[in-house]
């Protein structure tokens, strides 16, 4: 099968206060779906109802494997404004083995695209991130080219929200947002890598819209990361 993956790298347990699976829960349904690797990442503390510094600061006591597969523990942390300020500081980023940051609503309003653009490619700079979540999200309009050469000087990975692609998902214009961002990554030689984004374990690995997506556009394999654990090795933090 083309597009044949191995991992989900951004999933929210309970902990994230709006998401409903334990973290035990969520490993088992990354097994049992026959993945090897699930990146759990829980929202940062500016989220409302979601858990405390406290939580990230003691990530150390959970097995980094469960049934089997290998977990990568961190946060989708929140962009706080347009100087890519987010809402972790280093002595919790620094034991985090993946970092996503994104804009979220209840944390930081649109501004202009020229803003909201300076946000994506001021937080690259943080070496502590990995991944841009959800760059898809139309509320948030972007410069695309910009995007994708910031992932390119700074060696960010840009995420491929399977969720953002749902009928059901309040983020706006993803479907050709992303048409955009992977023609650019096609030319750049941009790596992406597919998530669920799940709330809950049903939706781990559940990858139907972007895979449609990536077929559209014909989109390099080798720039998907998901497809094994040595591919994803060197855009994480924590060696592979
Ligand atoms: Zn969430
Ligand atoms: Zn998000």
């Amino acid at each position: 099968m083309k597009y044949n993956y191995v991992m989900d790298l951004h999933t929210h347990t309970v902990a994230s206060g709006h998401a409903y699976c334990s973290l035990r829960e969520m490993a088992k349904a990354a097994a049992d779906k026959g993945l090897e690797l699930l990146g759990i990442t829980e929202h940062a503390p500016q989220m409302p109802g979601t858990c405390h510094n406290f939580y990230f600061h003691n990530l150390k006591v959970v097995p980094r494997e469960l049934y089997g597969i290998r977990l990568l523990l961190g946060s989708e942390v929140n962009i706080m404004d347009f100087e890519g300020t987010i809402d972790l500081e280093e002595k919790e980023l620094k034991n985090m083995d993946i970092v996503i940051a994104s804009l979220h609503t209840p944390c930081i309003k649109a501004g202009t695209r020229r803003e909201n653009t300076n946000a994506y490619l001021n937080v690259m700079k943080n070496p502590y991130v990995n991944i841009i979540g959800h760059p898809d999200d139309g509320r948030y309009e972007i410069d695309y080219k910009a995007l994708v050469e910031g992932a390119k000087v700074y060696g960010k990975v840009l995420e491929l929200n399977n969720h953002s692609l749902r009928p059901d998902c309040f983020r706006q214009n993803a479907r050709e947002n992303d048409l955009c961002m992977l023609e650019l990554c096609k030319e750049y030689q941009v790596p992406v890598v597919m998530d669920s984004d799940a709330h809950f374990d049903t939706y781990i690995g559940e990858f139907d819209e972007a895979i449609a997506l990536l077929t559209e556009v014909d989109f390099p394999e080798e720039l998907v990361l998901n497809r094994s654990v040595n591919a994803l090795d060197g855009h994480v933090n924590r060696k592979l």
